[in-house]
């Protein structure tokens, strides 16, 4: 297989031609649950049971561990099971290091069930790396990382990070959703696990739910997960795989099409006068954009601003949007805009005039005027 992620990205999730009488180039849709066996009891196609693997569950993951240069990868049934089902492979009483801002959805989950489980966890800021190695305990197992972060888009150094957390004994598991493996490669710079939400860029179109863990070699750790996996079956659906498969073959040119959608529209809000600030990485005006620089090509389709002024101004600028639409997510063609406080579960430390976007596939001259409409008289 090239090594080009363009080319990765079309071929790596090709299937074994099962059905060679038609020549198809789309891989078909393998809705079965059960797959026979021979006479002599084994399994002539390498599939026995479908909450145990699928052709098409397996297309995707071949297709995940290429674009991202693992061994291995796993696809869930959601971003979040996928990180659910990591930290259920540790033991109650492992510790763990979770940043501070951190997708709320799985701060929300540690917090609701995996502290009342017996996990300790430490919430610390990856842009001190001094915290960052003050927080590591003899038992701690693994570290998150999110970076770009969401909403706040913090870039931590995942090289460094990788250095001090190996020296601590741990695994270093880096969420790479908003960056996608067309702007970073986080394997490296030193991470042993991989989380994507297939849900946003990798699926790229809005309509598929997905997760994936991939892991840079084979560890005990990894195969408990995959273990916990087929044990209770958080799997991705074949006609789900099917979609998010079909999405990454275009996922390289809508990452840098968004990226520099993206850089436009953050110069233009970084000059507007009823804007506070901008937070994109992508900005030399952003405390890490020197590490950003470093360890990414380009600086991905999300940012989020501060409105000058409280929370009513922001209502007033995300209800004012016509070609933007005002919905959580992003990763697909639309452009979305969202009030993030509003919708993350109580207390929250996003800011509340605090305005999340991101940018889709559309002509960035249109989105930069319905932004501008968007904040007249706000
Ligand atoms: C969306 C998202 C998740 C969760 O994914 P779901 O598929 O919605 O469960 C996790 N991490 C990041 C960074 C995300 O953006």
């Amino acid at each position: 297989m090239s090594d080009h992620i363009e080319t990765q990205a079309i071929h790596a999730g090709e299937m074994p031609p099962s059905d060679a009488g038609a020549g198809a180039i789309v891989p078909p849709l393998h809705l079965t649950t059960t797959f026979e066996r021979g006479i002599d009891g084994d399994y002539a196609y390498g599939h026995r049971y479908s909450r145990e693997s699928t052709p098409n569950r397996l297309a995707l993951e071949r297709s995940l561990a290429a674009l991202e240069g693992g061994v291995d990868a796993l696809a869930f049934a959601s971003g979040s099971v996928a990180t659910m089902t990591l930290l259920q492979a540790l033991q109650p009483g492992d510790h763990i290091i979770a940043p501070a801002d951190f997708y709320y959805g799985i701060r929300q989950l540690i917090k609701e069930v995996f502290i009342p489980w017996g996990l300790q966890v430490a919430f610390v800021d990856m842009n001190d790396l001094n915290a960052v190695r003050d927080a590591l305990h003899d038992n701690t197992r693994l570290v998150l990382l999110e970076t770009p972060s969401n909403p706040l888009l913090q870039v931590a150094d995942i090289a460094a990070i990788a250095d001090i957390v190996h020296r601590g004994g741990a695994l270093l598991a880096v969420d790479n959703t908003i960056a996608t493996p067309v702007l970073q490669k986080p394997f490296e710079l030193g991470a042993d696990i991989i989380m994507h939400a297939t849900t946003k860029y990798l699926s790229g179109h809005s309509d598929v739910l997905g997760g994936a863990l991939i892991a840079r070699e084979e560890t005990p750790l990894f195969e408990r997960v995959k273990r916990l996996q087929s044990l209770g079956g958080a799997v991705a659906a074949p006609f789900d795989c099917w979609l998010a498969l079909r999405g990454v073959q275009t996922l390289p040119y809508r990452v840098r099409a968004i990226s520099q959608n993206a850089m436009t529209i953050a110069q233009f809000l970084d000059d507007h006068p009823a804007i506070e600030r901008v937070l994109y990485p992508g900005l030399p005006s952003h405390p890490s954009y020197a590490i950003a620089h470093k360890q990414m090509s380009q600086y991905g389709g999300l940012m989020s601003v501060l409105v000058r002024g409280a929370q009513p101004e922001a209502m007033r600028f995300v209800a004012n949007v016509r070609l933007f639409a005002r919905a959580t997510s992003f990763g697909g063609t639309h452009s979305l805009i969202e009030h993030r406080a509003s919708m993350e579960t109580q207390p929250t430390p996003t800011p509340n005039n605090l305005v999340r976007l991101a940018i889709g596939l559309e002509q960035v001259d249109d989105l930069i005027a319905d932004l501008q409409q968007a904040l007249t008289g706000i």
